[in-house]
């Protein structure tokens, strides 16, 4: 393996996780990697973040090429690919290693930082990906703020969906909440909680369509027992209809929950010593921006704890000021 292959740690991922893991690790003088198959992940998707302390309103994208400058600052290598697999070896030394591979390189990492995230599932209608951002969300608790006094439906019937609608109780005048079986999977406690005259619980139905000019102005939902139609007026749909993860690439390596999402200590370790995990993919509860970068800023900080303890690795010690490499103190010589 080509040194220049070799690193004290690799990050998969830059999303908000990815990218702030990247931040702490390089500061600690480690040498990291990142690959990743865009910059910013899902945060670089949407136009409007109001809710990431210190920097009032954002769009996506700038709030993401921050993090990403401020990474590469450090001395993070940050390049594109699709990880395809990361498996641990032996090395010479009797060490512990991972290869991290893509379709043409394999890369080692002395650790590895999973921070992968996920994509939220889309209902494949007309509509939804052309008004996306215009209407079309899959975060009420990003952009829900954003349609106080108007009119909205909530995909869905796990505990996200309901408790969406319970939120958007409090600040629209109407909410639909659209459910394609006859029962919910939430909470009884929340479910119960539906019973508000603001609220039109709408079962055995599914989006046929989402229309609108400019912006989201109706949604057509069908029955699904005898196929009826109706259209009705929203200014806004919530999409919480549950996630789609790709865990294929670390299969075997670290425990999954049943919703594959890898299961981490407070410390952001996995079943697997040297494997740290960050951010939407693991098993946390809520799933924002800021909650993936505190997590990301864990990952590095135990990785670096890791490699002190199996390599003996002594980097620097500060996450404050411009962090450089330990350097030998020559001895004072007396004249
Ligand atoms: C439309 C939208 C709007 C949102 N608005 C807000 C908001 O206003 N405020 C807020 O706090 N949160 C918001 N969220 C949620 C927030 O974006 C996420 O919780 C957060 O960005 C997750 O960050 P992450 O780094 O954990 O994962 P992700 O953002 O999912 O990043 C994962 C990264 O991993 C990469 N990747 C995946 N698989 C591989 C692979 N095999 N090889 C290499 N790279 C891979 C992806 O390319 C991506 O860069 C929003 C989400 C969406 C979808």
């Amino acid at each position: 393996m080509e040194p220049n292959n070799i690193f004290d740690t690799i990050i998969v991922g830059g999303g908000a996780a990815g990218l702030t893991a990247a931040i702490y690790a390089s500061r600690r003088a480690m040498k990291t990697l990142l690959l990743t198959q865009d910059i910013g992940g899902q945060a670089a998707t949407t136009d409007e973040i109001e809710n990431y302390p210190g920097v009032g309103f954002v769009s996506g994208p700038e709030l993401m090429n921050k993090f990403k400058e401020q990474a590469e600052k450090f001395g993070t290598t940050i390049l594109t690919g699709e990880v395809l697999s990361v498996t641990k070896e032996i090395d010479a030394e009797g060490k512990l290693i991972f290869v991290v591979a893509t379709n043409t390189v394999k890369y080692v990492g002395y650790s590895v930082i999973l921070a992968y995230g996920l994509t939220h599932r889309h209902l494949d209608v007309p509509g939804e990906k052309e008004l996306g951002g215009r209407g079309v969300s899959y975060c009420a608790t990003c952009d829900g703020p954003l349609f106080k006094g108007k009119i909205v439906a909530v995909v869905g019937g796990g505990n996200s969906a309901v408790d969406a609608a319970l939120l958007f109780a409090k600040i629209c005048p109407r909410v639909y909440l659209i459910h394609r079986s006859g029962d919910f999977k939430a909470e009884a406690v929340l479910v119960e909680q539906l019973r508000q005259p603001q609220i039109e619980v709408v079962l055995n139905s599914t989006v046929k369509e989402i229309k609108g000019e400019a912006r989201v102005q109706e949604v057509v939902v069908q029955n699904i027992n005898d196929s009826t139609e109706r259209s009705v007026k929203v200014d806004g749909i919530f999409i919480e209809v549950g996630y789609v993860v790709n865990s294929k690439l670390i299969e075997g390596l670290v425990e999954l929950d049943n919703r594959k999402q890898i299961k981490i200590s407070p410390d952001a370790e996995t079943s697997q010593p040297g494997i740290l995990a960050a951010g939407d993919i693991t098993t946390i509860s809520y799933k924002q921006i800021v909650i993936s970068a505190g997590w990301g800023a864990t990952a590095a900080l135990k990785a670096y704890e890791y490699l002190q303890k199996t390599r003996g690795f002594r980097g620097v010690n500060i996450d404050w000021g411009v962090a450089k490499p330990l350097v030998a103190i020559k001895p004072k010589v007396d004249n």
